[in-house]
This record gives structure tokens, C-alpha cells and sequence, in this order.
């Protein structure tokens, strides 16, 4: 079977390791886990302001950082990014660890959203952010989240028990 996942990967199962490893080859594949540890492990994107009539801003430039974000350590738990051209938020921003969605004075900007077993909505960090800004303020967030919790603590139950004002104190804001 071959998935396109929603974070824009391709998802191969069922194929025998040695078909696999030929297939990577042909696809020019690397060896070895997509992400380290200093990462995000997802981003999902929607089309953005280049393929959406809706969309009012591009979302694939900043998408592109985000998944390229090096961080200052190893994130205590597996973090998504859901990145959304509009207020239509079709990549679920609002339910994402980091959430992005774009409105008509910038990003919006939430964290500690979840869609799993105990869903959860993130709060809002800071809206009206240009890309450089939003790059920044994800970054500095993501290294207080990663200095500040404890191992396998998702960003959804580190909210809950920090609060969003201690989170913008850390930060900055
Ligand atoms: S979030 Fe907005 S821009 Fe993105 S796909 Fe949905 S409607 Fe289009």
C-alpha cells in the first residue's frame, strides 16, 4: 500500500526490506530516520494563497522553515505543526501542538492543541505575525517547551498545568 500522509510523506507498507531498500535508492531516498530529535516530526500544510481561491497567504516558505527548525535540544515529546492559509484552518491549527493559521493582519499563532483521546484546543500565543516573526516566536516557544517539561509531556497537558501566561512570560511577551 502507498499512503500520502498529511504531513506530505509518502507511506509504503508491506513491502519486503530488500524492495524497500531498492525503492529508496530509485527515489533517492537517505538512509535513516527523516527527523532527529531537535525537530518537529510533522508539519501539515494546506495549499495556502498559491492554490487556494480562499487562502490569503503562501504557506509552503514557512512550512518549509518550520520543518528545517533546528532546535536548541531534543523536544520532550512528539510535537505537530498545522500550518493554514485562512481562518478556515483546514490543517486543524487550532488542534496541533504548534498551529498556524493565517488572518489578514498575519499568523496566528497557538500551541498546546491536540485531537487524540483528550482533545484539547491550543492557546493563542500572539497574532499579526509576518513569516520571520512567526518562525521566531515558534522557535522560542519550542525551546521553553523543550527547557521547561518533562520528558513525554505533550504540549496539550504542559499547557493545561502551566497556563498561557507563564508560557508568554518564558517567552518574552
Ligand atoms: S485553510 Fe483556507 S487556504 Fe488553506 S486549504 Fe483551507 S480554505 Fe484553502
Amino acid at each position: 500500500m502507498t499512503k500520502v500522509t498529511s504531513a506530505q510523506r509518502l507511506y509504503f507498507q508491506g513491502l519486503d526490506p530488500e524492495k524497500l531498500a531498492e525503492l529508496k535508492h530509485e527515489l533517492n531516498i537517505p538512509e535513516g530516520l527523516p527527523h532527529t530529535r531537535n525537530r518537529v516530526q510533522y508539519v501539515q500544510v494546506c495549499p495556502g494563497k498559491n492554490w487556494c481561491t480562499y487562502g490569503i497567504r503562501n504557506t509552503e516558505q514557512i512550512a518549509e522553515a518550520l520543518g528545517n527548525l533546528e532546535l536548541d535540544g531534543p523536544l520532550p515529546s512528539k510535537v505537530k505543526v498545522g500550518i493554514s492559509g485562512c481562518r478556515m484552518c483546514c490543517c486543524e491549527s487550532w488542534m496541533r501542538d504548534v498551529g498556524l493559521a493565517a488572518e489578514k493582519n498575519g499568523w496566528r499563532l497557538s500551541f498546546g492543541g491536540n485531537a487524540a483521546g483528550r482533545p484539547r484546543i491550543g492557546d493563542l500565543v500572539a497574532d499579526g505575525l509576518n513569516d520571520g516573526e512567526a518562525i521566531d516566536l515558534v522557535k522560542k516557544t519550542l525551546n521553553f517547551y523543550l527547557k521547561t517539561a518533562k520528558y513525554k509531556t505533550r504540549s496539550a497537558r504542559f499547557m493545561e498545568r502551566f497556563g498561557i501566561e507563564e508560557l508568554k512570560k518564558g517567552i518574552g511577551l
